[in-house]
């Protein structure tokens, strides 16, 4: 059911229902704000769809006749989806909202929930908000910068590395540094990682990029390690690398010419990345970590990894992800899944890193459920590579103050 073309559409929408009428009433209800619809009557139809397109927004009906629309999330996690969802369903406002947390746990986004039968001005309502998200996303996304640009600023110098300490919770010594990229870009000013990374990697700039990175930051981190050897150097690796099998050797080249051992290397990939091409993923991961680099998971909790394949794959860290910290002292949930997985971690020898700290109080609660080192404000933003060597210089981590 097409009721209006994808082109200068506001927005593609995916409505899933296994009943006819409330599909027509999304659709209807979509049309007249200029929203393309298509239809999808079961979840195999639905994920079929999810993979071809790229919806900006899907409206899905929690009951489904063989499935609970929950599985479909996953789908829409796989697939890269950045679509806006809208839940429907008969069952009462508390597992509507439960499915809205799961989804958000999944790093997707949720515009609302509605009941059945379907109110059409509350819909109406909900899909109007969609024009402004949809430009949003496009502008956060970077998708109005040309890459011809990014290229230039890659070979240009541009991309700088800045460095946020890691410490140990309970004496606030200094145990290592993760490099976060910024654009300095003479053009637009000073862009965020979050705009010009997914750019570099839709324009196949991604693996010049990290290898650039990889050498700025090897070098700046070389007289540090002399200094402090028991310090680590952690970059993130963009998913889109771990699909290329000449990357351990291009990471062990960069060591060997930076003189920097393979053991103070930290390579930082997120929990859902490793999910994608998994052979080539495992076989990459393996090879790195057979050279003695360490492996972090990012952003721990958000994706859908099975023990399993953690048990599987050969990573050395852990980080849990900023959104269970930043919650931990108001969602009782929050302290629960960060205690899960300090025995996780603890069983399976991970070191583990809690990330986004920015108060004191939720440092404390971190020490008391046994997470032995964290990152965020309250210790140090990033930093630029002066500042951090200033306050190296003047030893104020070495004494186990931040
Ligand atoms: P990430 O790896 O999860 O990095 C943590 C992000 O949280 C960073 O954002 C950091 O500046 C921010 N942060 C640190 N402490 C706090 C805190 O206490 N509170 C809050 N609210 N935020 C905090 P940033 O620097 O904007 O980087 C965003 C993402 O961009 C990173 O997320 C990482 O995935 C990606 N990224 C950054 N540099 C690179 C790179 O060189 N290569 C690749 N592939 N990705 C990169
Ligand atoms: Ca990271
Ligand atoms: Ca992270």
């Amino acid at each position: 059911m097409a009721l209006a073309s994808s082109e200068d559409s506001a927005g593609r929408l995916l409505v899933v229902d296994d009943e006819a009428v409330p599909r027509l009433i999304v659709a209807r209800a979509a049309a007249t704000l200029g929203i393309a619809s298509d239809g999808a009557a079961s979840l195999a139809e639905a994920v079929a769809r999810v993979q071809a397109v790229a919806y900006d927004v899907v409206v899905l009906d929690l009951g489904l006749r063989d499935h609970d629309g929950i599985e479909l999330l996953r789908s829409l996690r796989q697939a890269g989806s950045d679509a806006v969802l809208v839940f429907v369903s008969g069952f009462d406002e508390r597992v509507r909202q439960a499915a809205a947390r799961l989804a958000a746990a999944l790093g997707l986004r949720v515009a609302g929930t509605l009941g059945k039968p379907l109110l059409v001005e509350r819909l109406v309502a909900l899909l109007r908000a969609l024009p402004e998200r949809t430009r949003a996303r496009n502008a956060e996304d970077g998708a109005e910068i040309d890459p011809a640009l990014l290229e230039a600023g890659i070979e240009g110098d541009e991309i700088v590395c800045l460095f946020q300490p890691k410490v140990t919770l309970r004496e606030r010594r200094l145990v290592g540094v993760e490099v976060l990229t910024r654009w300095r870009s003479p053009v637009l000013g000073l862009v965020r990682p979050d705009l010009f990374i997914p750019l570099a990697e839709r324009a196949g700039l991604i693996d010049r990029l990290t290898q650039h990175v990889m050498t700025q930051a090897l070098a700046l981190f070389r007289p540090w390690h002399a200094e402090r050897p028991e310090l680590t150097l952690a970059i993130n690796l963009s998913p889109v690398s771990l699909t290329d099998l000449s990357l351990p050797e291009r990471i062990c080249n960069a060591l060997a010419e930076s003189g920097v051992p393979a053991a103070a290397l930290v390579l930082e990939v997120t929990e859902g990345a490793v999910m994608g091409d998994h052979v080539a993923a495992a076989d990459i991961l393996t090879r790195l970590r057979i050279r003695g680099i360490k492996l972090s998971i990012d952003d721990f909790g958000t994706g859908h990894s099975s023990l399993l394949s953690l048990l599987h794959l050969p990573f050395s860290e852990l980080k849990i992800d900023q959104r269970f910290v930043a919650t931990c002292l108001h969602d009782p949930e929050a302290p629960k899944i960060i205690r899960a997985i300090v025995s996780l971690a603890r069983e399976l020898g991970l070191q583990l890193v809690a990330e986004g700290i920015e108060t004191e109080p939720v440092a404390e609660l971190l020490t008391r459920l046994g997470c032995p080192v964290g990152q965020g404000y309250l210790f140090a933003p990033p930093l630029s590579h002066a500042v951090l060597a200033g306050r190296l210089r003047a030893a104020a981590w070495a004494e186990g103050v931040a």
